[in-house]
C-alpha cells in the first residue's frame, strides 16, 4: 500500500493474466491459436519500411478499418479498433455503462469485466446461468444499465445463436448490449449482421485467437455510428486508437488470407471435438464448446491437483481459483500432437492411486 496511490486505486487488486511461463511447456492456458498467423504476415513484418515509424500512424486508422468494414458488411464509420479488445472493451465500459442503474452480467463470464466494473466505479448485477451453463437470456431485465457478456460464453465454451440474440434484442432496447465475440470463429454465430437493425448492439472481436495474434494486440468494435463515436470520445490520443502503423499493416495482411483462416479454425475444430471424446472417455465431463478451449471436470479428481500433477509433467491448462469453477479445468485447443501430450498425462494422473 502507498500513500501515492489515490483513495480508489488503495482498494483494486491487479487482474492476474493466465501464467506466460519462460520455461517450454505444452501451453495450454490462455486460449492463443497453436498454429502461425498467415504466411502474409511474416512477408509484412520482413518489408515493412522502418522509416514509416518516424511518423504518428494515420489517426483514422482507415485502411485497417476499411478492411474490417468489407469483412462485415458494415460502413467505415460502423468500425472502431485499438490495442486488443480488453482495451476496446475498457473503452466501452466507459462510454456506455456508467450508468445510475446496474450492469447485467452472467455470474460466471469473461472474468475481466468485473475489473473493470471496479475500475470505472460500475455497479454490477451477476445473473446464474441457466442449468446447462449456458448464458441465460430470459434473465436480462430490460433497464438502463446495460447488458455484456461473451458469446461463445468464456470460460464454458456455450454459445447463443443469430437468432436468440435478437430476441434479446428486441427486449433490451434502452440501453447497450454489449456481445463479445473473442471466441466466435471456433463454430458460433456472429452477431454482427443484426447491428444495422440493433443502434444498442456493438459487438467486439479480436485478432489474438482465430487470427493467431495475441502478441500483437488489435481488437475492434462493430455496432451503429451512434455507439461507435461513443468509443471515439473516450479514447486516447495516439495510444490505443488509431492502432499503430506495424499492427495494422499486419492485421491487413491477415485478413487478406481468407484460406490460412479457414483452415486454422477447421483445424481447432476438428482438434476440439477429438479431445473432447478422448476427455470423456478418461471420464471427463466436458461442456458443449463453440470456441478453442474446453471447461472439464472429473467426478473422482481433484481439479486443483490435477493442474499441478499436469504442469510437473509439462502441460500448463488454467485452474480458476473461485468457488463456482474451482472443480473444473480449462484446457485450450492445441495442435495434435500437443493433446496427445495432454491425454497421456492425464491418463496416468487418473489412474495413480489418490
Ligand atoms: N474477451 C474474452 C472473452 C477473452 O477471453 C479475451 C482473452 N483473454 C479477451 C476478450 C481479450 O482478448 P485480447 O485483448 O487479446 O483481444
Amino acid at each position: 500500500m502507498s500513500k501515492f496511490w489515490s483513495p480508489e486505486v488503495r482498494e483494486l487488486t491487479p487482474y492476474v493474466p493466465g501464467e506466460q511461463p519462460r520455461e517450454r511447456l505444452i501451453k495450454l492456458n490462455t486460449n492463443e491459436n497453436p498454429y502461425p498467423p498467415a504466411p502474409g504476415v511474416g512477408a509484412v513484418l520482413r518489408d515493412f519500411p522502418s522509416d514509416h515509424l518516424r511518423r504518428y500512424p494515420d489517426p483514422e486508422s482507415r485502411a485497417l478499418r476499411e478492411a474490417l468494414a468489407a469483412e462485415f458488411g458494415v460502413e467505415v464509420g460502423q468500425v472502431f479498433v485499438g490495442n486488443g479488445s480488453d482495451e476496446v472493451l475498457a473503452l466501452a465500459f466507459q462510454a456506455f455503462f456508467r450508468q445510475a442503474a446496474a450492469l447485467q452480467m452472467p455470474a460466471i463470464t469473461y472474468s475481466f469485466y468485473p475489473v473493470y466494473c471496479r475500475l470505472y466505479d460500475i455497479e454490477r448485477q451477476a445473473l446464474p446461468l441457466a442449468a446447462d451453463w449456458s448464458v441465460d437470456l430470459a434473465a436480462f431485465a430490460p433497464s438502463a444499465g446495460g447488458v455484456v457478456f461473451a458469446n461463445p460464453n468464456a470460460p464454458t465454451g456455450h454459445g447463443h445463436d443469430r437468432a436468440a440474440i435478437a430476441t434479446l434484442l428486441e427486449r433490451i432496447t434502452e440501453s447497450v448490449v454489449l456481445i463479445d465475440e473473442a471466441y466466435v470463429d471456433f463454430g458460433g454465430e456472429s452477431a454482427v449482421p443484426l447491428v444495422e437493425r440493433f443502434p444498442n448492439l456493438l459487438v467486439t472481436g479480436t485478432f489474438s485467437k482465430s487470427r493467431s495474434l495475441a502478441g500483437l494486440r488489435l481488437g475492434y468494435a462493430v455496432g451503429s455510428r451512434e455507439l461507435i463515436e461513443g468509443l471515439e470520445r473516450v479514447k486516447d490520443s495516439f495510444n490505443s486508437y488509431p492502432v499503430d502503423s506495424l499492427a495494422s499493416a499486419v492485421a491487413i495482411a491477415s485478413l487478406a488470407d481468407e484460406e490460412h483462416f479457414a483452415a486454422c479454425r477447421e483445424r481447432v475444430i476438428t482438434t476440439r471435438e477429438q479431445t473432447r471424446s478422448a476427455l470423456e472417455r478418461l471420464g471427463f465431463e466436458v461442456l458443449p464448446s463453440q470456441a478453442n478451449f474446453l471447461l472439464v471436470r472429473h467426478p473422482d479428481q481433484d481439479a486443483a491437483q490435477l493442474f499441478v500433477g499436469l504442469r510437473e509433467r509439462g502441460v500448463l491448462v488454467r485452474h480458476f481459483n473461485t468457488e463456482a469453477l474451482r472443480d473444473h479445468l480449462r484446457i485450450s485447443i492445441g495442435t495434435d500432437d500437443e493433446m496427445e501430450s495432454l491425454i497421456e498425462t492425464l491418463t496416468l494422473l487418473c489412474q495413480a492411486p489418490t
